[in-house]
């Protein structure tokens, strides 16, 4: 299991570079990054959260916590379930004007938790990692993760989407992030 880069690290800030071809170390890395955000018990990990500047995240939303997300592909509902684990390559989204809140964390933010709006539903085209093309609309929790995943990949943080309210009282808990995430990169 890799480590999870926590807030503090630079890494997080960093816009992934596109992945011009699939290679087998790229391959290598995304199983990685399943295991890990399996064994982390999360549903969803960018490549910067494991030290890596790349256009790279896995998700996983498991039936058992979610039966209300949809996925369509050409208009037409598929299988969740099918699609899982799923890997994008060099992802682009575009959300709905319609947005919903929720309450969301993150494996690089142990313990913390904020309110995001996003996008109702999303059309996301990406690369698989056969390197085929991937075109699908989501909703529900899907859509959510794979929209925090993506601001993950251009160096964008859920907390950046907090209200000043939810910033003043999650201060102390980044600070103390802060000052483990810098002792992961001296260390
Ligand atoms: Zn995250």
């Amino acid at each position: 299991m890799m480590t999870v880069c926590l807030y503090g690290n630079p890494i997080l800030r960093k816009k992934g570079r596109r992945i011009d071809t699939v290679t087998p170390e790229i391959r290598q890395l995304a199983d990685e990054m399943i295991d890990t955000m399996h064994a982390s018990e999360g549903i969803g990990l960018a490549a910067q959260q494991i030290g890596h500047d790349l256009q790279l995240t896995v998700i996983d939303i498991p039936d058992s916590i979610d039966h209300k997300s949809r996925m369509w592909i050409d208009h037409q509902p598929v299988v969740i379930a099918d699609f899982m684990p799923m890997v994008l390559i060099n992802p682009k989204v575009e959300g709905t004007k319609k947005k919903d809140s929720a309450s969301e964390g993150c494996l690089s933010f142990p313990g913390v938790s904020v309110e995001v709006r996003r996008s109702s539903r999303i059309e996301v085209r990406a690369l698989n990692l056969d390197g085929q093309p991937l075109h699908f609309d989501a909703d529900g929790l899907l859509g959510r993760c794979i929209q925090h995943e993506v601001d993950h990949l251009n160096g964008v943080l859920f907390i950046d989407h907090a209200d000043p309210e939810t910033r003043r009282i999650i201060k102390p808990d980044l600070e103390a992030l802060r000052a483990q995430g810098q002792a992961q990169i001296s260390s």
